[in-house]
């Protein structure tokens, strides 16, 4: 048997509508699920399989919001400064992504990371089927949510003649969200990591988040500690197990730790 011992972050999260975009080709769109395939293989469940995508870019983003009302400096997303033709792209209070690591790294570095140094933080795919998809789901991986697609049409003008044919979809419901630590966070990773959770429903997930299409609710979080196992049983089919324990003061005092003049 094998056993590791980690720490994560579970977060219960829903969506009253979150559209996605005109599908995987058409380009520049914000597109946040990704057609995975068609079910098991045995047959029973051939529904498509999406990865919901966009989840770690927005938490960074909502960090880079409560950083900013902090009035803390952190990394922007993006590591250039400028456009080919020279147009500054930083906004006032950030730094390059990564640019920290030279002087002091900064607290969402620290968290995220960058191409010098990789993230403290694993976050898990969130992969939906739709609730209108019948037979039983073979993986626990996979979570169900309604799942429309809105077929759209492009004319030629005065005509039938179709420019383009596309479907738009759009998705609704519960979702989990598990961020596993790689390392062990200190306290103030934590709370701004946390803080960052809850400020992510202030900013949306999606296109359209500008017509509120793309909101999303925090309900609870979670720390815990987890010890995962993994063995054989006698037919050599391997039994994998989660023991869990919730760590509701350490996100308690977690939550003091920073900013560090906010008790
Ligand atoms: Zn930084």
């Amino acid at each position: 048997m094998i056993e590791r011992k980690f720490k994560r972050l579970v977060i219960s999260a829903s969506t009253p509508i979150a559209k996605t975009g005109n599908g995987p080709a058409v380009g520049g769109k914000v597109n946040n699920l990704l057609l995975l395939g068609n079910g098991t293989e045995n047959g029973k469940d051939d529904s498509k399989r999406y990865l919901m995508k966009g989840i770690r870019g927005w938490i960074n983003h909502a960090m880079i919001a409560v950083a900013k009302e902090q009035g803390v400096e952190v990394c922007h997303t993006s590591s250039k400064t400028e456009t080919q033709s020279g147009v500054n792209l930083l906004p006032t209070g950030l730094h390059a992504r990564g640019k920290c690591l030279e002087t002091e790294e900064c607290i969402q570095h620290k968290l995220m990371g960058s191409i010098s140094k990789p993230s403290k933080l694993k976050f898990e795919p969130v992969i939906i089927i739709s609730t209108a998809s019948k037979g039983k789901i073979e993986d626990n991986n996979t979570q169900k949510m309604h799942i429309a697609t809105e077929r759209r049409n492009s004319l030629v003008h005065k005509t039938k003649i179709a420019i383009q044919d596309f479907g738009e979809r759009y998705f609704s419901g519960k979702f989990t969200i598990k961020i596993e630590f790689l390392e062990e966070l200190t306290k103030e990773e934590l709370a701004f990591l946390l803080k960052g959770i809850l400020y992510a429903p202030e900013i949306g997930l999606g296109a359209a988040v500008n017509n509120g299409s793309g909101k999303v609710n925090i309900h609870s979080v979670a720390l815990q500690e987890v010890t995962r196992s993994r063995g054989f049983n006698k037919q050599g089919k391997v039994v994998e197990e989660e023991k869990i324990r919730n760590l509701w003061k350490e996100m308690e005092e977690g939550m003091k730790a920073w900013p560090k003049a906010n008790t």
